[in-house]
């Protein structure tokens, strides 16, 4: 079994693996992955194509520490000896993969937490990214920084396209979802705008090439400011916890969090939400009864 490989022009494609897979070639049929799959399955997977294809994987670039867009990286690596790059602040995570449910959870992550879809198998990190131009080989690229879904995500500009990783989503996820995961809101909005400004084609992660790039930067933007504006209308004029406006706003949006990754995935976002209200002085908090509770700005 392989994948099939999209090509935009002769040096960029991508791969739905279901999360793209950025395929960037060289002259000389070397190869620079964008992302590297959910796990070792995809990654085998992913071998396969390169192998009938004929290509050879010089190096991964992963975008950001999330399991389902650098799970094959380990294999890759161990495989075919490629260099692993990833974004200074990203790579940390790769190379410890127990940070990722640790931050979620926020302390010892219960044995629920440390599941594949939170944690990949770890791997070391050949080069951290900074924003800027990137040569391997022969292929020159260019390293956005586009924090706001993770605090250090990383674009990869090639050409007329931009890999823009999870900046931002399509319409039928923002349907499926009301809590988009982002780790902060303001760095999110400036990476939406600032993705708006340089007029290329994006690639999304979820998924693959974006159609109308500025229709669905205003979308998403207007999905952040109408979930920001729930999460305060449902904080009404009460002095809630985390734990209780969750649950207020969950049901009210219809939320079904089953299972302890999906509650704390929820949770995070929210926070993020709240974490912006307050920093734009729509929201405060004060401690009482030995509680934390979020109420709003007087
Ligand atoms: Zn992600």
């Amino acid at each position: 079994m392989s994948f099939n490989i999209r090509w935009l022009n002769s040096r960029v494609g991508y791969i739905d693996a279901p999360t793209t897979i950025g395929v960037l070639k060289s002259d000389n049929s070397q190869v620079i992955l964008v992302d590297s799959g959910l796990n070792k399955e995809a990654a085998r997977k992913l071998l396969k194509t390169l192998e009938n294809e004929g290509l050879n994987l010089v190096a991964v670039i992963n975008t950001h520490s999330h399991a389902d867009h650098c799970g094959g990286s380990a294999f890759l690596k161990e495989r075919l000896k490629c260099r692993i790059f990833a974004p200074s602040g990203e790579a940390e995570i790769l190379e410890n993969p127990y940070w990722e449910p640790f931050y979620l959870f926020g302390g010892s992550p219960i044995k629920e937490m440390q599941v594949s879809f939170l944690m990949t198998q770890g791997v070391k990190v050949d080069g951290r990214l900074e924003p800027g131009k990137l040569r391997i080989n022969s292929l020159e690229i260019e390293i956005l920084a586009l924090p706001g879904h993770t605090p250090h995500q990383a674009g990869v500009m090639v050409d007329d396209f931009i890999f823009a990783s999870d900046s931002l989503f399509t319409e039928e996820l923002w349907e499926k979802h009301f809590f988009v995961y982002f780790s902060n809101i303001e760095k999110t909005i400036q990476t939406l705008n600032f993705l708006k400004s340089l007029k290329k084609k994006l690639i999304l992660s979820h998924r693959g090439l974006c159609e109308d790039p500025v229709k669905l930067v205003e979308f998403n933007l207007r999905k952040i400011e109408e979930t920001a504006d729930i999460i305060y209308q449902e904080l009404g004029e009460n002095a809630l916890s985390t734990d209780e406006l969750l649950k207020k706003v969950s049901d009210k949006k219809g939320v079904n969090l089953k299972d302890a990754p999906s509650y704390f995935l929820a949770r995070q976002t929210l926070i993020s939400y709240l974490s912006y209200l307050k920093e734009i002085g729509k929201i405060g908090f004060k401690i009482e009864d030995n509680a934390f509770l979020w109420m709003p700005q007087k």
